[in-house]
């Protein structure tokens, strides 16, 4: 779990929610390159895009999380984590960057103020009933890459996607007791590392 800002706190609550004795969890905060090596994937939260950017360069995390991305490294990116793995940022500022993870152009906050904030109940391809979405100035993906696998869609707007070991959502799976992302997320992590 990625530790430098944002909701990671609830991220962590969700991963050992579904922690069990046959598929154990040890879900734990990453904030060092020391740390990062030792994980076997990662969740990016929801938070402030502009302010992680920034923290993984202080934190000296920029270049090995780029390269355990680039070696496959799983990923679940959630809102702002969502914007710091796709391919082009629209409206970025000028201190921000991408790790260009999954092929996506998203524009930060692209809901705009008015339903800057909205939940829905959504279906989602593979899960028997609708997951409750929380979205919270959520990015926009205005380009979705013919590699993406479009897992949900709100109004036409796919807002839950996968690439390889990348998944992302636009919105928080970690605001609601419903663990089931996490888990899709957790299943397809170990099927990965073999
Ligand atoms: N608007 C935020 C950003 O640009 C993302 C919001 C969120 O993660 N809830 O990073």
């Amino acid at each position: 779990m990625l530790a430098l800002q944002g909701a990671f706190a609830r991220h962590m609550s969700a991963l050992e929610q579904i922690s069990t004795s046959e598929r154990p969890i040890d879900a734990r905060e990453v904030r060092t390159p020391e740390q990062l090596a030792d994980v076997d994937a990662l969740v990016l939260p929801g938070g402030e895009s502009t302010t992680i950017s920034k923290l993984l360069v202080t934190s000296g995390l920029r270049e090995p999380l780029g390269q355990r991305l680039a070696e496959g490294l799983p990923v679940f990116g959630t809102c702002a984590g969502m914007i710091l793995l796709s391919d082009e940022i629209l409206d970025p500022r000028s201190d921000q960057f991408s790790f260009e993870q999954i092929d996506l152009s998203v524009r930060r906050n692209g809901y705009g103020r008015q339903i800057a904030s909205f939940e829905v109940d959504l279906p989602v391809d593979g899960l028997d009933e609708a997951f409750r979405a929380v979205f919270i100035r959520a990015p926009i993906a205005e380009r979705v890459g013919d590699k993406v696998e479009v897992l949900a869609s709100v109004d036409g707007t796919p807002v839950l996607m996968r690439q390889n070991n990348v998944l992302v959502a636009s919105f928080h799976p970690e605001l609601t007791p419903d663990a089931r992302l996490h888990e899709l997320f957790v299943t397809s992590a170990v099927a990965a590392s073999g």
